[in-house]
């Protein structure tokens, strides 16, 4: 059988397809086959993200902020979010409610298997696993199968540990969630901790890192006991749960669908944003643009935009100045929330900023390292 649409891997990006192609109605009765080896039982992940109006998957967000804070050396600051709210959901929770919903179709066939590869026929694409193959009009991939090789040379990692705590007594304001506290010892590359409070007894507490490599695994821990204990000033707690990520922040480009009927999404897609690592809101918009061209019978496979390039640029700058040291990630951002108000830096983050946004967050950085960083991206060398 000849499939509409395989979704190769259901994670972030394959479940937020699936979830928008079954609400899409010109949409909702084609054949979908979902492929992935694993069984997406397990909460191994929190999206953190930000947005201004509900999105797809409201009913889940598992905690909101209107208010974060940006810490540093000596420096404090609240940040209203204003039209934004900084939102939470839990990975258990995202796997359960798309898989869920999508157990209602009889279009839609779930398949635990390990792909193999990938390519693409004169009539559409083509999947392999171990066991079988499976052909569809479309393959959208979010397996690492087109990845670019991540090198020390091209790419920095963000690497986390992160724990959700709980207290016996309130010790947290759940208003206020803490998105980087830089006042850490900075030897081993952009280091911060983030920390967002659930209830008055309840946070996730992240030890995080952009580094070239990662840390030994007990680094992780002393941190986290030592930053809880230290500046947390919280002696008694136990841990709920723990995540360890890492998360590529590559100059490396990924190329822009490979083949006719094969479209990358998610990390595998350059839907991570280089310079922050964050993915979620990337993701869907991304889907929501496939399910607009599908549904105006467009081939999916669309060239970036010039917008997107433009912000690709801006994040391959950053990185460029962090991998060769000529500012610390400390700085950068130190800098940048000094200077300029939350809602635009969310904004520029979001890659939703009007371009005199833009040169206002450029503004208030020196001019001097991201120049020779951003033209270097722009002419140099290619990963
Ligand atoms: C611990 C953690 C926390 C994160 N927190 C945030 C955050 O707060 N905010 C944010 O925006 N981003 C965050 N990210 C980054 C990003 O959002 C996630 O990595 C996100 O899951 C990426 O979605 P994806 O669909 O590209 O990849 P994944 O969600 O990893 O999905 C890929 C799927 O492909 C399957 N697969 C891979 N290879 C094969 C194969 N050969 N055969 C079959 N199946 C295969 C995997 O099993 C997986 O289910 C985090 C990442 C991690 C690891």
């Amino acid at each position: 059988m000849k499939y509409d649409y395989i979704i190769a891997g259901s994670g972030c990006a394959g479940l937020s397809l699936l979830y928008k192609l079954l609400q899409t109605p010109s949409l909702q009765d084609k054949s979908i086959l979902v492929v992935d080896q694993d069984q997406k039982k397990s909460n191994d992940r929190t999206w953190c993200f930000w947005e201004k109006k509900p999105g797809m998957f409201e009913s889940i967000v598992h905690a909101k902020w209107n208010t974060l804070e940006f810490v540093s050396t000596h420096f404090k600051k609240e940040l209203a979010l204003e039209s934004y709210t900084y939102k939470m959901i839990q990975g258990i929770d995202f796997y359960n409610f798309v898989i869920n919903f999508a157990k209602k179709f009889k279009n839609v066939t779930f398949l635990q298997e390990t792909i193999t590869h990938i390519d693409a026929t004169s009539e559409g694409a083509i999947l392999k696993t171990a066991e079988n193959t499976y052909t569809a009009s479309y393959i959208f991939n979010s397996t690492s199968l087109f990845n670019p090789k991540i090198t020390e040379q091209n790419s920095l990692l963000q690497h986390f540990k992160g724990w959700v705590i709980q207290t016996e007594k309130p010790v947290f304001n759940p208003k206020i969630g803490r998105l980087m506290d830089f006042s850490l010892p900075q030897d081993n590359g952009a280091t911060f901790m983030y920390v967002l409070p659930t209830s008055n007894t309840e946070a996730l507490v992240e030890y995080t890192l952009f580094s070239p490599t990662l840390l030994d695994k007990e680094k992780y821990t002393e941190a986290l006991k030592k930053y809880i204990k230290e500046e947390l000033k919280i002696e008694y707690y136990t841990v709920l749960h723990e995540e360890f990520g890492v998360i590529p922040m590559s100059l490396a480009r990924f190329d822009e669908n490979p083949k006719e009927n094969i479209i990358n999404m998610g990390t595998s897609g350059g839907f991570t944003k280089a310079s922050s690592g964050y993915t979620f809101q990337f993701i869907q918009k991304n889907v929501s643009e496939i399910a607009k061209n599908l549904q105006a019978g467009k081939n999916p496979n669309q060239p970036n935009s010039f917008k997107a390039k433009l912000y690709h640029w801006y994040d391959r700058t950053l990185i460029d100045v962090l991998l060769t040291k000529k500012l610390t990630g400390k700085e950068v951002f130190t800098r940048i929330f000094k200077k300029i108000m939350p809602e635009k830096i969310l904004a520029f983050l979001g890659n939703e900023s009007t371009l005199a946004e833009d040169l206002s967050i450029m503004k208030s950085l020196p001019l001097l390292p991201f120049l020779t960083s951003g033209i270097k991206q722009l002419f140099g060398k290619r990963f």
